[in-house]
């Protein structure tokens, strides 16, 4: 139950605004309920207008790695707003990006700006489709790349509770050129190859797929993705929009040690603000507008205000909290094993199923036995038993994600001892439900 005011402003946003929402996810229909508003949020916690404070475990959906509302960033969009806030035209900050990316993800030549993950991957398709002169691209059952048209076939994250399986509004001619496989099937990629290698423009793959839960690549996987689309003359596009400059310098190809030829970010580049990217090989990125074919564009793409927020949060993440300190991500990965040796050791001791998957601050807990391979086993979990979880969690001032299809995330705001409060809360919750 949220308090009054949210309940209040509920009721008059559903008269203005589609479902109440301006994405679908935040209506909290996964959990059967009403969303609260939020009136401010600092830190590690989230209060809402009625007053009450959470834990958060969103982050705005990953952007705020750092936690909410961190000094470096608020303090540099003040600075820098003063000297304006959108040109339309080029201004210092979006070479310092460039640098920054193409400095961080060695398989990134060169980058393009944009303002949100979903112009990143559909930019990045039509990139690829320009670049093979091929119009088919394959995707994986649950990978969520945004709601553009070619990539919204057997999405993950609200779409995958949207009740169809694709949108409404796509037309059929559309989805017919995007090719769904089960993910971490080897035999139904080698086949549909073996078949129609040859008019496959690129795979697009979220580098880790965090939103059907968070589900890894079985060993190999990803090597064998690289490998077939270069044997066939595709492209391997990966979506870091989640995973990049989360899970380390060079996001998931950093980790896994592989050079797709083209990236798509978004998320904690642009420290809170609207931000996306897409990058890769040289000669591919040239064929973007105004030197190539490909066109592409957007008003603020590249704005100040964005990209100062952003190298600001990745300084803050590379850089040491002091003489002895560990970087960000490596403190990431601290609270993360905190985390996960906690829930393991309260989860195991309740003899409930379950299964935890967690890298660096990226997490998901399934309630249930099965081993999570791909989204069939993420909507074979006990989707009840999370309703109850979520809302007994929130109801004692911890917010976890309303769905049980999405990852959760630490920031470096959150401390051992909030970890271990959440902890409490968990074990109080799962022994009454
Ligand atoms: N790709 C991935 C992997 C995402 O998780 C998301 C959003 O959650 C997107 C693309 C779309 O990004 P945006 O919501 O900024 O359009």
């Amino acid at each position: 139950m949220t308090g009054p005011l949210s309940q209040k402003l509920f009721a008059a946003a559903k008269e203005k605004i589609p479902g109440g929402v301006n994405s679908p996810v935040r209506a909290f229909r996964n959990v059967g309920g009403e969303p609260f508003f939020v009136r401010r949020a600092k830190g590690s916690r989230i209060e809402d207008v009625d007053g009450k404070t959470y834990i958060d475990y969103i982050g705005s959906w990953g952007p705020n790695i750092l936690g909410h509302a961190p000094a470096v960033i608020t303090n540099t969009i003040h600075e820098v707003a003063k000297d304006g806030i959108s040109f339309g035209i080029p201004n210092p900050y979006e070479v310092e990006m460039a640098r920054t990316i193409t400095d961080w993800v060695p398989s990134v030549e060169k980058v393009r700006m944009c303002s949100s993950g979903t112009e990143a991957t559909m930019s990045a398709i039509r990139l690829a489709r320009g670049f093979t002169k091929r119009d088919y691209i394959v995707k994986f059952d649950g990978c969520y790349h945004g709601h553009s048209d070619s990539l919204l076939v057997a999405a993950g994250s609200g779409a995958l509770t949207h009740g169809e399986p694709d949108s409404a509004g796509v037309p059929k001619s559309f989805a017919e050129k995007t090719i769904v496989l089960p993910y971490n099937d080897v035999e139904a990629l080698e086949k549909l190859f073996a078949e129609q290698g040859e008019q496959i423009a690129a795979i697009i793959v979220e580098s880790y797929p965090a939103n059907a839960g968070l589900v890894f690549p079985r060993p190999g996987y990803l090597d064998l993705l690289s490998s077939i689309t270069k044997k066939h003359g595709a492209l391997l596009i990966f979506d870091e929009v989640m995973t990049g400059f989360r899970l380390g310098k060079a996001g998931v190809q950093g980790i896994e040690n592989l050079t797709p030829d083209l990236s798509c970010f978004g998320k904690v580049i642009g420290g809170g603000l609207p931000v996306g990217a897409f990058g890769g090989r040289a000669d591919v990125m040239d064929m973007l507008a105004p030197i190539g074919p490909v066109y592409q564009a957007g008003t603020l793409s590249g704005n100040p205000l964005a990209m100062a927020a952003g190298l600001a949060q990745l300084k803050q993440l590379a850089g040491t909290g002091g003489e002895g300190a560990p970087n960000g991500f490596t403190r990431l990965e601290q609270l993360g094993a905190h985390f996960e040796s906690g829930l393991r050791s309260l989860l195991d001791g309740k003899g409930l199923p379950y299964r935890f998957n967690r890298t660096g601050s990226m997490f998901c807990l399934y309630f249930t036995d099965r081993e999570i391979v791909n989204v069939d086993d993420v909507i074979k979990q006990d989707l009840e038993l999370f309703k109850k979880f979520f809302w007994g969690c929130l109801d004692k001032g911890i917010y976890l994600a309303p769905s049980p299809y999405e990852t959760g995330f630490l920031s470096l705001a959150h401390t051992e001892a909030d970890l271990d409060d959440t902890l409490t809360v968990f074990d109080e919750v799962l022994s009454t439900i």
